[in-house]
Formats: structure tokens, C-alpha cells, sequence
């Protein structure tokens, strides 16, 4: 199944922590990165006095099913030291699922599509550099779509 992963950090030389994850799932049996977007820097999303944000959105391959992905997810960000604290607070990094195929999932452990996705310009316009036509299986929409609608609101 094709997947799109989120990866963030904005403590200690971001860059490196996101090189350091992309490594990490590059290693694991279950996964394949396909493509990589660019690595954008992005104001702090939500809690606002903090660093600024590197992101870059990886297009995998993987015969992990959805929760042991997740899990992988956490396992990467805790081995790489992320520590978790308060909500949207800084942190080392975070790898979070975009998508997963066109599958649509809601348990208290893992919602897909992530639920802000098509509220944060910075990861949507990563994804629309690999994937601008790809429609959000909740929305029936495409990325470019979800882009230009928060475009048109202007900032919130
Ligand atoms: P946000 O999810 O709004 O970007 P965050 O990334 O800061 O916030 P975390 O503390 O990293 O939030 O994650 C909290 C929990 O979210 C994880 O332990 C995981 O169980 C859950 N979760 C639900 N859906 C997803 C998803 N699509 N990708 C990653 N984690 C998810
Ligand atoms: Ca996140
Ligand atoms: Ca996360």
C-alpha cells in the first residue's frame, strides 16, 4: 500500500532529525520510501512561541498495516528521543500519517486522513508537490482543491 508521512521537528538542528527519521524508515523491512517532497520551513503550527518548523512529506510503499505503521511511526520519533509533552509543543520530531491508501480510519489511536490535514497549508503543499491530483478519501477532493480553498479564505 502506498502511504504519505508528515515528518516535523524544530529542536536541535531540525534538519538532521528529519534526515535522521527519513534513515530510520529507509531501514525498516516493512517500509519503502518512494519519493521525498522538499523540506520546507514553516511557522509553528497552533502554539505559536516556539522555533519554526522543518517539514517534508515522504511517499512510502509499505506491507505494514495501518496501526503497526503508527507504531513504527512512535517507535522512530521515541528512539530519535522525542519526548512528549504538551500538544503542538516543540519537539525533536514528529512523523505523523497523511494518508494511507484511500483508506478511511477513526480509532482513538490513529485517524486517516489526518484530521487537520486539509487545514495545514505547510503539509498539504508538500504533498502537492508529489501528489497534487490525489483525492482525500473523506473530502473527495484533491490536494491542489484543499490548497486553493484555504488560499481563497485568506489567513484565519
Ligand atoms: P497533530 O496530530 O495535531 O499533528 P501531534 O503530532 O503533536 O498533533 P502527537 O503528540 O505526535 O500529536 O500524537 C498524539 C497521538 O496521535 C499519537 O500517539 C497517535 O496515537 C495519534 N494519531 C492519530 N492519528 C494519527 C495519524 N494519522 N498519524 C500519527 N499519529 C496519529
Ligand atoms: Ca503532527
Ligand atoms: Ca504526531
Amino acid at each position: 500500500m502506498n502511504a504519505y508521512l508528515c515528518l516535523g521537528a524544530n529542536l536541535e538542528q531540525p534538519r538532521e532529525q528529519i534526515h535522521k527519521a527519513y534513515l530510520e524508515l529507509a531501514a525498516h523491512p516493512g517500509i519503502r520510501i518512494l519519493r521525498g517532497s522538499s523540506l520546507a520551513k514553516t511557522r509553528p503550527w497552533g502554539k505559536t512561541d516556539q522555533p519554526d518548523f522543518h517539514n517534508q512529506v515522504l511517499e512510502i510503499e509499505t506491507t505494514l498495516p495501518p496501526l503497526e505503521l503508527l507504531e513504527t511511526a512512535l517507535e522512530i520519533e521515541q528512539k530519535l528521543g522525542r519526548v512528549r509533552k504538551e500538544k503542538w509543543g516543540p519537539r525533536l520530531i514528529d512523523i505523523d500519517i497523511l494518508l494511507y491508501g484511500d483508506l478511511v480510519i477513526n480509532t482513538d489511536k490513529l485517524t486517516v486522513p489526518h484530521p487537520e490535514m486539509h487545514r495545514r497549508l505547510f503539509a498539504l503543499r508538500l504533498l502537492a508537490e508529489l501528489a497534487p491530483n490525489l483525492e482525500h478519501p473523506v473530502l473527495h477532493k484533491n490536494i491542489e482543491t484543499l490548497i486553493q480553498e484555504i488560499e481563497s479564505q485568506g489567513d484565519m
